[in-house]
């Protein structure tokens, strides 16, 4: 499935249709960001349906950050916001633009549907407005307000403007319909009071557009034709469409899609938010948080969250995807992109008694099993080795692809070699095995061409470094976390989260970048951390190689 070949996309058609009847002549869409958290995997989805359309039908799309609310925002979000819409592979261009930088003309078509009977001044509060408003089976009242003159209106929205009242003594509302059956019709409120600093207009505005008035404008101003958001803006499109039918400026239409949801994971700003503000993750690219930089920190590859996004489509349909289904696409990236490595997790130590005490050899082994283009690496085998400890078994049954005394097994890329005693301590726990090699069977394979069924991974002893390395599990343990409402969404956190081993690994592994993803061989899929150095090795666990209970 190609990036631009999207399963389900009902928008899509729509498109093909407005083109093919010249509706339309372009596709210009945006992504609107508000500054005010990290991007998520939910985002991810909206930013693939809006760079991946405008991408598809050779348009544009615009990044605008939606700072209309002068509180919540901050320029480290701004930035890693950037980053991470680039990290997934989509650039803006030139089309990076700011809602504030769009204030003066909001305030002029403010006062345009004031001249036009439009629009008025209100005083009631948000509660006293509420009652007038009433509820969506009964008419509402009209407030005090909507029979005030337009000069009056124009005198009071002034006055608004340059800070003669409180936040809150008054609001600008859009004068529609106090009966009609959407309660966002009952003349919502379009400016608002709110003496705060903006980050890019500083003290010059204390009014503030709403988000309904101040969206429509953006994606009329900017020439957006296609501006999608998620199916809880439904309600709010005959509002998009009435303000810029009065205003009669460019008409950019809304089309409503269902969010991303995943099992076992919770989505939102605020929530995230407190998990980083409460200390319970490790900053907002903890490798177990659902954003993007987190993800990133994890090892999951942008490939990957495109592909997820292709798969669930573009529909109306509400659903929750199961985890499983995106874990299922990340190991299929990770198996077919990622370079293969020796790691071992819980060690014992074998030590090979025929084998010289000073002598260390390299064997070449593939970085990938099947990509030969991806090179070979050297990797030192000497007398003593590290195996998992899960590589011993006694008395194994015949289908078990460890050590057991007197079979022989495959070294990877090493040797064949024979275990011929175990070591336990007072607890019966093995701590060492004695084997003997086969010196003739170099590189894994012997002369007289008998079989061996089991490879395991090994790494020298007096080569291996050790590393810090983070197993992570799933951040809950339910698949909704929000679905219980007696509770709070932090009862659910999984204590077993983290857990945090040292491990022995081959010695190159020491000097990779960080961010480098690894298949540890028979092991999982890991990823070399953002403080990963050669003097403290630091690896995160992306996932296991096939999915358990608790995976992820
Ligand atoms: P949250 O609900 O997580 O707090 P938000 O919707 O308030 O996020 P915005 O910055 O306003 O965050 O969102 C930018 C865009 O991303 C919007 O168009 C929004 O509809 C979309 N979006 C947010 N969450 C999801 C999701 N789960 N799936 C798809 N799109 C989403
Ligand atoms: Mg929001």
């Amino acid at each position: 499935m190609s990036e631009n070949n999207q399963t389900t996309n009902f928008i899509h058609d729509i498109i093909d249709a407005d083109l093919a009847s010249g509706k339309r002549t372009e596709v210009v869409t945006r992504f609107p960001p508000e500054p005010n958290g990290y991007l998520h995997i939910g985002h991810a989805k909206a930013i693939y349906l809006d760079f991946g359309t405008a991408e598809k039908y050779n348009g544009r799309c615009h990044l605008r950050f939606d700072d209309t609310n002068p509180e919540a925002e901050d320029e480290e979000y701004v930035q890693a916001i950037r980053e991470d819409i680039k990290w997934l592979g989509y650039d803006w261009g030139e089309h990076l633009y700011w809602a504030s930088n769009y204030f003066d003309t909001m305030y002029e078509y403010a006062i345009r549907l004031i001249n036009k009977g439009k629009a008025y001044v209100c005083e009631l509060t948000k509660d006293e407005f509420k009652e007038y408003r009433s509820i969506p089976t009964e008419p509402g009242k009209e407030p005090p307000g909507r029979s005030r003159s337009i000069e009056e209106n124009l005198d009071l929205f002034e006055r608004m403007k340059k800070g003669e009242f409180e936040d809150g003594a008054y609001v600008l509302r859009a004068r529609i319909d106090m009966a009609s059956p959407n309660l966002h019709m009952r003349d919502p409120a379009i400016y608002r009071i709110k003496k705060a600093t903006h980050h890019n207009t500083g003290d010059k505005w204390c009014i503030y557009p709403m988000y309904d008035f101040a969206h429509c404008i953006e994606d009329s101003i900017e020439g957006i034709t296609y501006s999608m958001c998620t199916l809880e803006f439904e309600v709010h499109r005959p509002l998009y469409d009435w303000i810029l039918e009065e205003l009669e400026i460019f008409h950019s239409r809304q089309y409503e899609f269902s969010k991303l949801n995943l099992t076992y994971i919770v989505l939102s700003k605020r929530r995230l938010l407190q998990l980083v503000n409460e200390g319970l993750v490790d900053g907002w690219d903890d490798p177990r948080m659902p954003t993007l930089c987190g993800m990133r920190r994890r090892g999951f590859t942008p490939e990957a969250i495109k592909k997820l996004c292709a798969t669930v489509g573009c529909t109306k349909y509400e659903s929750i995807s199961e985890i499983e289904l995106f874990e299922s696409i990340v190991r299929e990236d990770l198996n077919e992109n990622s370079l293969r490595a020796m790691g071992v997790m819980d060690p014992i130590k074998v030590v090979i008694e025929n084998y010289p005490e000073d002598l260390t050899e390299e064997f070449e082994v593939p970085n990938h099993p099947q990509k030969e283009e991806l090179g070979n690496r050297k990797v030192p085998f000497s007398r003593e080795l590290w195996i998992e400890r899960t590589d011993y078994m006694d008395d194994a049954p015949n289908k078990f692809r460890g050590f057991t005394q007197g079979r022989e097994v495959r070294l990877r890329g090493a040797y064949l070699a024979v275990c011929n005693e175990v070591i336990k301590d007072a607890d019966g726990n093995v701590t060492e095995l004695r084997c003997t090699y086969d010196p003739e069977s170099k590189g894994g394979s012997a002369p007289d061409g008998r079989k061996v069924k089991s490879t395991i991974h090994w790494v020298s002893a007096k080569h291996a470094v050790d590393a810090e390395v983070r197993l992570y599990e799933r951040l809950y343990t339910v698949e909704n976390p929000l679905g219980d409402k007696e509770k709070d969404f932090k009862d659910f956190l999984n204590p077993d989260s983290l857990k945090t081993i040292t491990a022995k690994l081959e010695p190159m592994l020491a000097h990779v970048a960080p961010g480098t993803r690894f298949q540890f061989e028979r092991v999982g899929y890991f990823c070399a951390d953002l403080d990963h150095t050669p003097e403290r090795p630091l690896f995160n666990r992306t996932l296991t190689l096939r999915g358990t209970k608790n995976d992820a």
